[in-house]
């Protein structure tokens, strides 16, 4: 407003006509809330999803896919200037999905006894207090509200067949949905894995054991649902979801999936990370190629390489490929999906980039002709960035999920290094998700 930027929460779009009730006003920008929608954008369409507006995952469904993306590139574009204060080349058209729904291999749905109601669900319940437990998705802000999803969009069939099926097992024997308050009941969460290649991998964490309700759930889920190619169960005596510390038993199947990127193949168990989105990983990683230049006789860092696939994907235009990673296991699936393609020229280290990445590294492995980057959305640690400059490498690709770092990033990189080429691609349609692929050419 009157060259003010104003944040506005609430769902709004460009072209909206809203009264907004502001929270904080600063002197260059402020941000709030819009109350009132005098007029909607004519840009709006349908949401083509039942749980649009209360689920956290596909926010952007008002809008057609082509002004997400164009949007996305603008935010690419904003952040490099009024962050980066950088200057820069004209971008490249962001690479959008071909296939904007269903795109996801990886979803993780929720037990809940407490489902999230709408107003209006609970003044239709009157007297009586509705049916509390839903299997589905965390109400952003609201750990302990679980909204029930019927159909999710995000990943192909049987991804939903599975979660209505366990469901109806559930609610017909009167097995309990967990309480996350009171850490009590029995079913916690569901993880899907649905492969391009059409392995199907399911994860079903339960609190403690109880052998007869669960083989009789697992058995029902394998009889109802055909192409589970493999079906894990994890126990969660602790208080939080997460299952890093635990250990999956198999109970059908041979307890993991198979990914491909181009004739790649990954090997996915069920605490493997790999890109949640297969099409569009593949277009990622080929932009980063490309932006590499590699001609058979490079050194290339593979800088949070993850499980490696990054540095396995240009591994056959390098000389050679060092990946680090922090997370230990990530590095052993590395070495895993190097040796199980023939990669026989790439290393990878587990620790922190910024302990590892010392002089004697380097010395040890050779000077990099390429550096390869792919932090989590916090970026670079700065003391990384310093020892960029110092290393010098002639180029480097740096890989973003948040632009907004990467512009902050890039400012400190801008003493030695122009940007020579940008590349937005969107792997989440539907949601503000963009990750960036930015060539650097160093100076001198
Ligand atoms: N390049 C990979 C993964 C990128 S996600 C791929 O494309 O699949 C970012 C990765 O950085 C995660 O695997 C995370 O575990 C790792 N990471 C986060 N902080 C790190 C640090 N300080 N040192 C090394 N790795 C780190």
């Amino acid at each position: 407003m009157d060259g003010k930027v104003i944040f506005i929460e609430g769902g709004v779009v460009p072209g909206d006509v809203v009264d907004v009730r502001l929270s904080k006003n600063k002197k260059d920008w402020a941000e709030g809330k819009a109350q009132l929608f005098h007029t909607y954008s004519p840009q709006r369409v349908e949401p083509f999803c039942e749980h649009f507006g209360l689920c956290g995952g596909c926010k952007w469904q008002m809008l057609p896919y082509e002004k997400q993306a164009e949007y996305k590139q603008q935010q690419v574009e904003d952040h490099l200037r009024r962050i980066g204060h950088l200057e820069f080349p004209d971008m490249y058209p962001i690479l959008g999905a071909s296939k904007t729904r269903r795109y996801r291999n990886k979803l993780e749905f929720t037990f809940s006894n407490k489902a999230y109601l709408t107003d209006d669900e609970i003044r239709a319940a009157g007297e009586e207090w509705p049916k509390r437990n839903a299997l589905g998705f965390h109400i952003p802000r609201l750990f302990d509200k679980v909204l029930d999803i019927r159909t999710c969009h995000l990943q192909e069939e049987p991804a939903n067949l599975i979660k209505n099926t366990v469901r109806e097992w559930a609610e017909k024997h009167s097995l309990s949905f967990y309480d996350i308050r009171r850490q009590e009941g029995w079913l916690r969460n569901l993880v899907l894995r649905i492969c391009t290649t059409g392995e199907v991998m399911v994860n079903l964490v339960i609190h403690y054991e109880d052998k007869a309700a669960r083989i009789a759930l697992l058995d029902h889920l394998l009889a109802t649902v055909p192409g589970i190619t493999t079906l894990l169960y994890t126990i969660n005596p602790k208080k939080n979801d997460s299952i890093f510390d635990l250990e999956p038993k198999v109970y059908a199947g041979k307890g993991y999936v198979e990914e491909k990127l181009e004739d790649f193949t990954f090997k996915i168990g069920p605490k493997s990370f790999f890109q949640t989105n297969t099409y569009q990983g593949e277009v990622l990683y080929k932009v980063t190629r490309d932006f590499a230049g590699l001609t058979g006789s490079e050194v290339v860092y593979d800088l949070y390489c993850g499980t490696g696939s990054i540095g396995i994907f240009v591994s056959r235009q390098a000389k050679k490929v060092i990946g680090i990673e922090l997370i230990r296991e990530a590095i052993d699936d590395a070495k895993e999906n190097a040796a199980a393609n023939a990669v026989n020229n790439a290393t990878f280290f587990a620790g922190d980039v910024i302990d590892i990445c010392d002089d004697a590294f380097f010395a040890e492995h050779g000077a990099p002709d390429v550096i390869i980057t792919d932090p989590p959305r916090a970026g670079m640690h700065e003391k990384l960035t310093a020892k960029l400059l110092e290393v010098a490498a002639p180029r480097i690709v740096y890989v973003s999920c948040n632009p907004a770092t990467q512009a902050r990033d890039l400012a400190l990189l801008n003493e030695k290094y122009t940007i020579e080429k940008i590349q937005p691609v969107d792997m989440f349609p539907h949601t503000h998700h963009i990750e960036n692929v930015v060539l650097l050419k160093r100076r001198y």
